[in-house]
């Protein structure tokens, strides 16, 4: 394990809650530093990083919107001049929302507009301030980006949530873009899609049960948790993945 100022940098947006913090424990103990990015939960994400530091482990916080490009841009700036510049190894893009269950008919373009912004564009900014960093091209080491898509991407959200599914559409396309695009430069990029699990993500979709209601209707008659999809993103940023790129891997339990 690496310690100290050896240690390799991985930034996890949305690492406040759920899948983003399982995977900023998760790449601490594996010895990452960690620069955790939220929207607005301040105190859950500072409380990560004593829990990290407690454990001998070097992590910071850092608000910014994602989808905000001037922000995303402080966001890097703030993290290169935390950490160092030239350490950043990973880029784990797993901000994301859903919006309350609705019909496309009683969709605002606002609306639409909004969860592509986060989704998507947020994605993108990120993923472009990571390859700057991080691509021989523009003289990094490389290093490796795993985009959080969804199992909505291949099946849909017909009736709860179209315009988030169309949203993870688009990151399976860009991820394999952007695989393509970095393949030769030392950078990695590749795509998780998980199924059902277990987060406050659904609550805010105002399905506050839906993990207890669906799961007796899942292959394995359980949702996920955020710690079995944090196992396959570290999987994917380490050198165990070294030959794997543009792959899109489920997490999903047979869903
Ligand atoms: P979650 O529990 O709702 O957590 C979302 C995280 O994203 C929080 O840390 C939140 O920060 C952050 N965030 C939201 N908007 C942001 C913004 N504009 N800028 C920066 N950070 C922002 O979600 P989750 O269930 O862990 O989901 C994580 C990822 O997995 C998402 O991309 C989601 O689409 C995907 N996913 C989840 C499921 C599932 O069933 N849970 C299934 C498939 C895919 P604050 O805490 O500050 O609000």
């Amino acid at each position: 394990m690496n310690t100290g100022r050896n240690r390799q940098l991985l930034l996890v947006t949305g690492g406040s809650r759920g899948i983003g913090a399982a995977t900023v424990r998760l790449a601490a103990g594996r010895g990452w530093a960690v620069a955790i990015n939220y929207a607005s939960a301040a105190t859950a994400a500072e409380a990560l990083v004593r829990e990290i530091e407690a454990g001998g482990g070097e992590a910071a916080a850092f608000r910014a919107d994602v989808a905000d490009e001037a922000q995303v841009h402080a966001l890097f700036a703030a993290v290169d001049a935390r950490f160092g510049h030239g350490r950043l190894r990973g880029l784990v893009n797993n901000a994301g929302i859903v919006d309350v269950a609705a019909r496309i008919e009683q969709m605002s373009a606002e609306r639409v507009a909004r969860i592509f912004a986060v989704n998507v564009v947020g994605s993108f900014a990120c993923a472009r301030e990571a390859v700057l960093r991080m691509s021989t091209r523009h003289g990094g080491a490389g290093g490796a980006i795993v985009n959080l898509s969804s199992r909505a991407a291949e099946r849909g959200s017909a009736g709860i949530y179209a315009d988030y599914a169309a949203s993870k559409a688009a990151i399976d396309r860009f991820t394999v873009d952007l695989a393509l695009e970095v393949a030769a430069e030392g950078v990695r990029v590749n795509g998780v899609r998980p199924g059902i699990i277990d987060t406050e993500i659904h609550a805010a979709a105002g399905l506050a049960d839906r993990v207890r209601e669906m799961s007796p209707t899942l292959p394995m008659q359980r949702a996920g948790t955020a710690e079995e999809v944090a196992q396959a993103i570290l999987w994917l940023l380490s050198d165990e993945a070294s030959y794997v790129t543009g792959a899109m891997l489920d997490v999903a339990g047979g869903r």
